[in-house]
């Protein structure tokens, strides 16, 4: 080989090294900058946990004012009764009926408590997470359960009564409410674990990051195998705490 052509091919790697330098460093950089912001944003998870209501923190209303007036019909729930509205619709017929109004179902719900562990479990998801409760209730009558509950934040309906008490109406605040409520907390960023216990959790459960039923009875089970299930609320803390990037501790 020549000197001429020696030289040739130096400069040439020189050329090829002076080149690709800059790409090799261009390419650890980018490699550093993935690699911080995945650890920033692991560090900046915005979380929120959508809890539903009746059945995970409190008893069915429902079934408690029909446990109390004996009247067995009112004991229907979403549970039996997929369609909310021909639910209601029921609940508002039998009212009238049994001419019941808002004070007697008020007083019911005075002397109820929220199922043992729920407030404990409440406190524990607010230190850790921002918490919503999802739920098909209504304000005229969660009062005194979400006292109980400290007050955590609660997206549902309103009741309409006329000044007697007489319950006339209600006030869906819009159609498939949890569902919509997951889907805007997405439009906001949020990553959004859910859980609930009934067929109109199903909607929220399945737009959420992570879906879990909680003492859930068979039928939902079996018809949304998708949705881990658990019983305890133990259980609950441990699948949010495993499913958050963030190290959640006990
Ligand atoms: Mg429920």
């Amino acid at each position: 080989m020549s000197a001429l052509r020696l030289r040739g091919i130096l400069y040439d790697l020189t050329l090829w090294v002076n080149s690709a330098l800059p790409c090799i460093a261009r390419g650890m950089w980018v490699h550093l900058r993935v690699l911080t912001l995945s650890l920033w944003q692991r560090g900046i998870a915005l979380e929120v946990v959508c809890l539903d209501l009746e059945g995970v923190l409190v008893p069915e209303i429902w079934i408690g004012f029909a446990e109390r007036t004996g009247i067995d019909e009112l004991r229907a729930t979403t549970r039996d009764i997929p369609d909310y509205d021909v639910l209601m619709r029921q609940r508002l017929r039998i009212l009238n009926e049994h001419k019941l109004g808002l004070p007697d179902i008020q007083a019911v719900i005075a002397e109820m408590s929220p199922m043992p562990g729920a407030p404990e479990f409440v406190n524990w998801l607010r230190e850790r997470f921002q918490v919503v409760i999802l739920s098909d209730t209504f304000y005229e009558f969660s009062q005194p359960l979400m006292r109980q509950l400290g007050f955590p934040t609660l997206f549902c309906h309103r009741l309409i009564a006329d000044e007697t008490g007489k319950v006339t109406d209600y006030k869906l605040r819009q159609k498939d409410p949890k569902r919509q409520c997951v889907k805007a907390f997405h439009e906001l960023n949020y990553t959004v674990m859910a859980a609930g216990d009934s067929y109109n959790d199903t909607t929220m459960l399945s737009e959420a990051d992570l879906g879990v039923l909680f003492r859930a009875p068979q039928n939902v089970i079996d018809e949304f195998p998708q949705f881990a299930s658990v019983t305890e609320y133990k259980q609950l803390q441990q699948a949010f705490a495993k499913f958050s990037p963030r190290m959640i501790a006990d």
